[in-house]
C-alpha cells in the first residue's frame, strides 16, 4: 500500500510498515473478540459486544454511552467531541448478527478463528468488521489528540437484522432526537469489483423501497376423501404463484443508477448500457438485476386446514422490494398484471424506504479522495443499495446524508455475496486493515471541514413522495472536489430540486 506522507507531523501513516503492523494487530484482536460475543438475533444480547467495545475505547479517552430500552440489548454511542464549528460524522454499525446453522460451517462460527490470513465467523462481513475497524480508527484519532471540528461518532445499533424488538435504531433516534449527524457511513456496498474497464466500488446512496402484499384465495370446503369435492383454494393459489414465478418484471432504471451506466455501460440506449454493465462481472450482474426491477418473492404461506378437508382459504405473503418511487398503486397493478385472470383478493401495503441521499456532497468527495490515495486505479460510482439498512432510519429521522460503504479492497466480492447470512462468513485481515485506513482518512477529511451554513436537519422528507425521476444526474467530480468548506446541505436527503 502506497502512501505519500503529506507532512502532518504526528499523523500515523498507515503506509508505514510499523504503524500498519500495529493497526493490524489491534483490529484483528478486536474483531476476534467481537465475533466471540454470540450476538445472534434473536435473541441478540448485544450487551456483550458493547462491553468489549467500551473496554477497548474508554482507555483511549472516548465517551461511550449505552442507549438501551433493554439492558441486554443496548445501542452504543461513542463520541470524539468536536469543537462545534464543523459538520458531524457518524459511522453506523450494528452489533447483532443473523443466526448461524453451526452444522453448515467448516469452523466454529463464534470462535473468532484466524486462518489463511482471514478472520472467520458470523459477523466477519456483516458487519463486525466495520464495527472493529471504525472503533480502531476512532481510538487512533483520540490517542493522537485529533480534535475535529464536528463530532466524530460511532453509532452501534442493536436489532438491525430482525428489527422488530423496538430496541434498535428506532429506539435510538427516539431517545436522541437532536443528535442529527450531518454525515453517516454505514453498510450497503463497498466490494471492489474488477471489470474489463478497471476496478470499481459502488457507493450506496439509498436503498430500494420495501413493501409486502397479501394474496388471498377462497375456495369451497369439501370432503378430502372424495375425488371431486369442493374447490381447492390451495390449488388455485399454486397456479397463481406459478404465474408469478414466470413473470418477468419490467426493467426500470432509476436516475440514481445512471452514474453506473455512464461509467460502465459504454454507448447505446439505457437497456444496452445496462446489459453491458451487468456483463462486466457476476457481482454487478446480480446487484444491477436486483436494482432495476421489482423483486417479488412469496415468503410465507397460510392454509388453516383441517388436514382432511379441501382448503377453502389459502393466503400467500409476498415480499416486494421496489425501485424507489414505486407507489402502492403501481405495485398493485404490477401484481395484477403478473397474476393474470383469477378469483383472488390482493392487499398491498404502502412501500417504505426508498429515500436517497444526494450523491454530490462533501462526504462523497472525502471518500473519493481517500480512496484515490490508497487505491488509485479504482473508481467510486454512486449507486443504490439492494437491501435494507439502518442508513434509512438516519436519513428519515435525522435528515443525514448517509452512504452505505464498507470497502473490501482485496477480497472476492462473490464470497461476500455468498457468505453473509450464509455459512463460512470470513474477512481478509488485509481488508480489515484497509477499512481502518479508509475510516481514518474519511474521519480526518470530514473533521477538518467547517460549517458554511447550518445544515437543516429539521426537514422531514416525505417517504411517500416519488423520487424526482426527471432529474438530470450530475457527473461524479472525483478528485477535483474541493473539500475545504462545506456548502449548504440539502434540506432533505430525499430528492428535492437538483438542477
Ligand atoms: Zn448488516
Amino acid at each position: 500500500m502506497h502512501h505519500n506522507g503529506n507532512g502532518s507531523g504526528n499523523r500515523p501513516t498507515p503506509g508505514d510498515p510499523i504503524e500498519e503492523q500495529e493497526l493490524r494487530g489491534e483490529v484483528t484482536a478486536l474483531l476476534r473478540r467481537l465475533i466471540a460475543c454470540d450476538t445472534s438475533n434473536p435473541p441478540g444480547r448485544e450487551a456483550q459486544a458493547a462491553a468489549v467495545l467500551e473496554e477497548y475505547l474508554t482507555p483511549a479517552g472516548l465517551e461511550c454511552r449505552r442507549v438501551a430500552a433493554d439492558p441486554d440489548r443496548p445501542n452504543l454511542l461513542v463520541r470524539l467531541p468536536g469543537n462545534g464549528t464543523g459538520p458531524s460524522l457518524g459511522f453506523l454499525g450494528h452489533l447483532d448478527v443473523v443466526v448461524a446453522r453451526r452444522d453448515d460451517w467448516s469452523v466454529e462460527p463464534f470462535a473468532g478463528i484466524e486462518r489463511d490470513g482471514m478472520i472467520w465467523g458470523r459477523g466477519a462481513v456483516d458487519m463486525k468488521c466495520q464495527v472493529a475497524s471504525t472503533a480502531v480508527a476512532l481510538a487512533t484519532l483520540a490517542r493522537e489528540g485529533f480534535r475535529p471540528n464536528g463530532d466524530i461518532m460511532l453509532l452501534l445499533m442493536a436489532d438491525e437484522e430482525v428489527g422488530d424488538a423496538g430496541v434498535g435504531s428506532t429506539f435510538f433516534v427516539e431517545e436522541l432526537p437532536d443528535l442529527c449527524p450531518d454525515f453517516i457511513v454505514g453498510e450497503g456496498s463497498g466490494e471492489r469489483i474488477v471489470t474489463a474497464d478497471g476496478p470499481v466500488y459502488l457507493l450506496d446512496c439509498g436503498v430500494k423501497a420495501s413493501a409486502s402484499a397479501t394474496l388471498t384465495v377462497r375456495g369451497r370446503a369439501g370432503d378430502a376423501s372424495l375425488t371431486d369435492a369442493g374447490s381447492s383454494a390451495l390449488t388455485e393459489l399454486r397456479r397463481l404463484l406459478d404465474r408469478l414465478a414466470d413473470y418477468e418484471p419490467a426493467v426500470r432504471i432509476h436516475p440514481d443508477l445512471l452514474p453506473v451506466l455512464d461509467a460502465l455501460g459504454g454507448e447505446g440506449d439505457d437497456a444496452q448500457r445496462l446489459a453491458r454493465a451487468r456483463a462486466l462481472h457476476p457481482g454487478l450482474d446480480r446487484i444491477l438485476a436486483a436494482l432495476t426491477r421489482s423483486v417479488i418473492h412469496p415468503t410465507m404461506l397460510d392454509v388453516p386446514g383441517p388436514q382432511n378437508a379441501i382448503a377453502d382459504r389459502a393466503v400467500a405473503t409476498l415480499a416486494c422490494i421496489l425501485v424507489p418511487g414505486t407507489t402502492a398503486d403501481d405495485l398493485e397493478s404490477e401484481l395484477r398484471d403478473a397474476l393474470g385472470e383469477g378469483d383472488y383478493e390482493l392487499e398491498v401495503v404502502e412501500p417504505k424506504g426508498g429515500l436517497i441521499s444526494d450523491a454530490d456532497t462533501p462526504l462523497r468527495a472525502a471518500i473519493d479522495r481517500v480512496l484515490a490515495e490508497y487505491d488509485p486505479e479504482a473508481r467510486l460510482i454512486p449507486a443504490l443499495g439492494y437491501g435494507f439498512s439502518d442508513c434509512h432510519v438516519m436519513r428519515e429521522e435525522y435528515g443525514s446524508i448517509a452512504y452505505g460503504f464498507i470497502p473490501f479492497r482485496h477480497g472476492d466480492p462473490m464470497v461476500n455475496l455468498e457468505t453473509k447470512h450464509g455459512a463460512d462468513e470470513r474477512v481478509l485481515v488485509d481488508d480489515l486493515v484497509f477499512q481502518v485506513i479508509i475510516a481514518l482518512g474519511v474521519a480526518r477529511e470530514i473533521g477538518l471541514l467547517e460549517h458554511a451554513a447550518a445544515p437543516s436537519s429539521a426537514a422531514r422528507p416525505d417517504p411517500a413522495a416519488p423520487a424526482d425521476l426527471g432529474r438530470t444526474p450530475r457527473r461524479p467530480t472525483a478528485s477535483s472536489s474541493e473539500v475545504a468548506s462545506i456548502p449548504r446541505l440539502p434540506s432533505s436527503p430525499g430528492r428535492t430540486a437538483t438542477t
